[in-house]
């Protein structure tokens, strides 16, 4: 059967890190929404929780619901709430004025203000309506926070929207102030705009995702930070076979052996939610073996009959080969694959 390990010493060494740069442990949320970008919810909520992590930001209801029991503060980040009465420790981000108001009393909730990013949140020209809303609703504000666009990129963008939200706290603290509500928590980096700040950040913590997995796409030309990969992807093998000279495997045939070999087929395919290969380009597994062929639902062929292959222990090389961002390739991994701490 196929399997993920998720390497215990790497997930703590990243999560050190970050704790370093943000000034201790109870500033960092972790980032464990869809399946703890696929390396499993209830795995990494556990680990992170024995780390001394307090805080974490899932998708939804049912992923809070879920893994509640190990933080102190469970924040979903895109769901309203389902039911009036639910925990105490799970709050709610709202993305906007119009479903603001259809929160139920007593609602925990973290404001989503539009710094800059127009995705999400309320303008800026709306932080008092919004408060005063909170209050005749009796809403518990406990975080206030914004969303950086840029934070990877080699552009200024990062330190004119960091400027837009200086201007957004102060101005929801003089309107909690006038309509005297208590201060929440203020929060805004992601791992990368927590990973460029260089003087410690001044928000109450940040909300970290890909960089606890051990990943960054910050611009090589801003800095390299020494993160470690947690997830590796392993197949078992199927079948074992000798192509002949001259004879072609797969799908469409497109891979022809040039010499006989032997080849063997594995346990993973797209349907596992691996990327795809159509078998015309030169994409390798972690040893650098080429696999052979196009992948198929539920196997694809490698040279060779070895019980056991690693896939990747990194998925930097096939989010290049994909065009795509290591978040995808790790996000797409099934639930029903087995997750294994090693
Ligand atoms: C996903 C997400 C994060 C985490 O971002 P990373 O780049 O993975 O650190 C932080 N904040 C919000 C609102 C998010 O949706």
């Amino acid at each position: 059967m196929s399997k993920i390990t998720i390497n215990k010493q790497n997930y703590y060494h990243n999560l050190d890190l970050l704790a370093k740069k943000a000034g201790g442990k109870e500033k960092i949320m972790v980032v464990i929404k869809d399946n703890a970008y696929g390396h499993g919810l209830d795995i990494m909520a556990k680990l992170a929780s024995e780390f001394g992590i307090k805080k974490a930001a899932v998708k939804n209801t049912e992923e809070a619901l879920h893994i509640e029991q190990f933080f102190d503060e469970v924040l979903v980040l895109a769901d309203h709430p389902s039911e009036h009465k639910i925990s105490k420790r799970i709050s709610f981000a709202v993305h906007s004025l119009e479903f603001l108001k259809t929160f139920p009393k007593n609602s925990n909730i973290h404001l989503n203000i539009d710094t800059g990013m127009h995705r999400n949140g309320i303008l800026m020209g709306e932080i008092q309506e919004a408060l005063t809303c909170i209050k005749e609703n009796s809403l518990n504000l406990r975080g206030i926070f914004t969303h950086f666009r840029s934070a990877d990129d080699l552009n200024g963008e990062l330190f004119w929207q960091e400027e837009n939200w200086q201007e957004a706290k102060k101005e929801a603290k003089k309107e909690l102030k006038a309509l005297k509500l208590d201060l929440p928590l203020f929060h805004s980096c992601n791992s990368s705009a927590l990973l460029r700040n260089k003087a410690g950040i001044k928000d109450d913590f940040a909300r970290c995702g890909i960089a606890t997995y051990g990943y960054t796409h910050i611009d090589k030309n801003i800095a390299t930070y020494d993160l470690k990969p947690v997830m590796s992807l392993y197949a078992n093998r199927l079948s074992t076979r000798v192509l002949r000279k001259g004879q072609k495997v797969g799908y469409g045939g497109v891979h022809l052996a040039q010499k006989d070999k032997v080849i063997s087929t594995y346990d993973i395919g797209y349907g596992d939610g691996f990327f795809r290969y159509n078998g015309l380009g030169d994409l390798k597994i972690a040893n650098k073996q080429e696999i052979l062929g196009r992948i198929s639902m539920d196997s694809l062929c490698v040279e060779g009959d070895r019980d056991e292959i690693c896939l990747f222990d990194d998925v930097s090389e096939l989010s290049n080969y994909f065009s795509t961002i290591s978040y995808e390739i790790l996000t797409k991994l099934m639930p029903w694959i087995k997750r294994e701490v090693i």
